[in-house]
């Protein structure tokens, strides 16, 4: 994934992101797979020039649209929990945003479809990809509340964005053992839920509060 030309220097460089991983470390992230993937990810690359230096930072990011990029934590601890137990092949990212998230998990699963509405955005993103080499993604225009039926089903389904309750669409287009991972509204605020497809139906859990922008329905 990384390329010379990405490595960074100084607030970039592969010390600071060896600083990131040990930070994710000390805050219960396990998975070794999810922690290279985050060491050998440039997020610099995915935000805007004038924000890189404080790219490594435990922050979102604004990405422009009014859309941000999601904290490395809740990142790496999405990850970690769609690809717990079971062999994930197929991902499904809804939102694609600056890419990172979808850069992170096309090194840890054979495939990512991953759908945004916002067409500048997916733009962004898919030269990012290029630059990077990455090969193992497909990126659709679309509104992610529809899901991708034409491939699924999928082993995982990942939602970046709040939708107001459990989307129906996503729930019927999960493979049997796979997992749905997202952000729910509840009186609360928002948490993040898992919910796993069984042979006779679905098991959700509450994993942690998370602060994500709406999911929207349409595109621009
Ligand atoms: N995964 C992204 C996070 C982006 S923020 C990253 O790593 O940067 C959430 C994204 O979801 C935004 O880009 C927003 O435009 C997109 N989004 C919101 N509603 C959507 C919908 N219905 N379908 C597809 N994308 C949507």
């Amino acid at each position: 994934m990384m390329r010379p030309e990405h490595q960074g220097i100084g607030m970039t460089s592969r010390r600071t992101r060896e600083r990131l991983v040990q930070r994710l470390c000390d805050k219960g992230i396990r998975s070794p797979a999810v922690l290279e993937a985050l060491r050998n990810t440039p997020r610099h690359i995915f935000v805007d020039e004038a924000l890189a230096s404080r790219a490594y930072e435990e922050t979102a990011l604004p990405i422009g649209h009014g859309q941000t990029i999601s904290q490395p934590y809740t990142v790496a601890r999405m990850t970690e929990a769609l690809l717990e137990g079971g062999a994930v092949e197929t991902v499904l990212e809804i939102g694609t945003g600056s890419g990172y998230q979808c850069a992170i998990l096309a090194q840890l699963v054979r495939r990512v479809y991953s759908v945004e509405r916002i067409a500048a955005l997916l733009d962004q993103a898919r030269v990012r990809f290029r630059e990077l080499g990455v090969r193992n993604i497909r990126l659709k225009h679309s509104d992610g509340g529809i899901g991708l039926p034409e491939y699924a089903p999928f082993d995982g389904i990942l939602v970046t964005a709040a939708p107001a309750g459990l989307p129906q669409n996503l729930l019927q287009q999960l493979a049997v053992g796979g997992k749905l991972i997202l952000p729910i509204q509840n009186n609360k605020g928002q948490v993040m839920v898992r919910v796993t497809r069984t042979s006779d139906g679905f098991r959700q859990e509450s994993l942690q509060s998370v602060n994500f922008v709406p999911l929207i329905g349409g595109m621009i």
